[in-house]
């Protein structure tokens, strides 16, 4: 057997890529799985957008790109971060991966050193725990409870920092809680980062443009952190790109730098047809009528989630502000069973769903709750309706 290194054998797999690899296979074999695990926009990208792409062919944009990305799209995202967000950038701050999830290893690779502490609160996304273990770095989670909304509190942050913290990250619209931390609570936030000048924030805002209580409020907009804060943002959820793989980090100048060297040996830069219509997304007002429809729908999915779910018996609800996920509370199965087959926690949970009722959904676990599920509700009514229907009829058959 190969002997392959350590990093790899330590990685765990991507709890959404892996659950939903599994409701594919179950698919192939027949069945009508319903697929709610995968956080991506059931919609097709803007006809707009691919239309830059096609004349971007023509125009033979085939070559290499510069390794930050294209001058124009870095300006274009300039001026986006001042038109949506009063931010002031220079287009040397800003550097252009494949995919926000890109950026965010570069940044980590970029900053963190073997054994620096980063902070994350918890529920987080999948990936951070993960990227930070290929850097040597130590993940210090900060719980936040459902009951608060699942947002942490300063006083918690200021708890976890010691002497080896090196930064933070979270993101706000959150995924998995769909929680949206106000102007005042990112303040309270940055409060406690100004009593500690050496620490890094990572804003992780690609859920930006969904977001059901208003204007986005970015930590970088407080001028007393502002020069250690990474925003991280990209165009796959806002404008439904999951596929063509652009993200994009506005940060510190010195930072910006050191992600473009290593890009610079890992990728060379994003795919360039993918980079000019990354450009017509973010050159293009955020008003669009495609942006309208999809920010409408997916509102209307929240509320018909909220609804449906509010009918299982023993299910704690959060009441999620922005991106397409809802994030339960479902410990109250936990120890049950339909006759057959007992559910201890989580992962069981949604294996008996999947194998039982064919809904497909990821244990909190991946997350940092293992008493929660996250819907992704990125998909039509009509299956989420039928899905929350299957969900409960097989949970009432546990007891
Ligand atoms: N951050 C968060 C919170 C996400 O949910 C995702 C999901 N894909 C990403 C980053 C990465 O996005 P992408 O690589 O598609 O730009
Ligand atoms: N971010 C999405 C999710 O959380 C896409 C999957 C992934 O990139 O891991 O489901």
């Amino acid at each position: 057997m190969t002997a392959l290194a350590n990093r790899i054998n330590y990685l765990a797999e991507s709890e959404t890529l892996a659950m939903s690899r599994k409701s594919r296979e179950l698919r192939a074999l027949g069945n009508d799985v319903i697929n709610l695990s995968l956080g991506e926009p059931d919609f097709n990208t803007p006809d707009y957008i691919k239309n830059a792409a096609k004349e971007a062919i023509d125009q033979n944009f085939t070559f290499y790109p510069p390794v930050p990305g294209y001058e124009d799209l870095r300006k274009a995202i300039c001026t986006k971060l001042k038109r949506d967000n009063n931010l002031i950038y220079e287009p040397a701050q800003v550097v252009v991966s494949t995919g926000a999830k890109q950026s965010i290893a570069n940044v980590v690779l970029s900053l963190v050193n073997p054994g620096d502490e980063v902070l994350i609160p918890s529920p987080y996304w999948v990936s951070y725990k993960e990227i930070i273990k290929v850097a040597e770095g130590k993940a210090v989670f900060i719980p936040a409870k459902i009951e608060n909304e699942f947002k942490v509190k300063p006083e918690q942050i200021e708890a976890a920092i010691s002497p080896k913290s090196k930064l933070i990250i979270f993101s706000s619209p959150c995924n998995p809680t769909g929680s949206v931390y106000t102007k005042d609570e990112l303040e309270g936030i940055a409060r406690v980062f100004a009593k500690h000048p050496d620490i890094l924030i990572v804003a992780d805002e690609i859920y930006e443009h969904i977001n059901f209580v208003g204007k986005h409020e970015s930590i970088a907009q407080f001028d007393f952190i502002r020069d250690r804060v990474i925003i991280v943002n990209g165009v796959s959820k806002a404008f439904a790109m999951t596929g063509w793989r652009i993200g994009y980090i506005a940060a510190p100048l010195e930072i910006a730098k050191a992600c473009d060297k290593l890009q610079g040996q890992f990728t060379s830069g994003a795919c360039s047809i993918a980079q000019r219509a990354a450009l017509m997304a973010e050159i293009t007002p955020p008003d669009t009528v495609e942006m309208r429809e999809m920010q409408k729908a997916f509102r209307e999915r929240r509320d018909l989630m909220l609804k449906l779910l509010a009918a299982i018996p023993g299910m704690i609800l959060n009441h999620p502000d922005g991106a397409f996920y809802i994030f339960p509370d479902i410990s109250y199965y936990f120890g049950k069973s339909d006759g057959t087959i007992r559910v201890d926690n989580a992962n069981d949970l949604c294996m008996y769903l999947l194998n039982k009722v064919f809904v497909a959904l990821v244990p909190g676990d991946a997350f940092g709750d293992p008493n929660c599920i996250r819907f992704s509700y990125a998909t039509s009514t009509d299956k989420l309706t039928e899905a929350v229907l299957r969900i409960k009829e097989a949970l009432g058959q546990l007891k």
